[in-house]
């Protein structure tokens, strides 16, 4: 039987509320500089909710491994 998403909920990394699978996106981030690792081989996912502007513009503002770990831990700048 194959998987059936529809009934899963996610939980957006900007907001973090519970959200369908429907209204889940996610902004893949190459944190590799980060490891000195090449580009590619490391990134960081970020889950936001697609209906909602500002969740959507925080999560696509990240490109450094400190972005993402910014905002997973909920420390984002009002101006963002
Ligand atoms: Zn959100």
């Amino acid at each position: 039987m194959p998987l059936d998403w529809s009934g899963f909920t996610w939980k957006c990394d900007v907001c973090k509320r519970e959200r369908p699978d429907a209204q889940i996106s996610v902004h893949t981030v190459d944190i590799s500089a980060a490891y000195h690792a090449p580009p590619g081989s490391s990134q960081c996912n970020l889950k936001y909710c697609n209906d909602t502007p500002e969740c959507r513009r925080t999560a696509c503002s990240a490109a450094t491994l400190r972005d993402c770990l910014d905002i997973m831990n909920g420390n984002v700048p009002a101006s963002a």
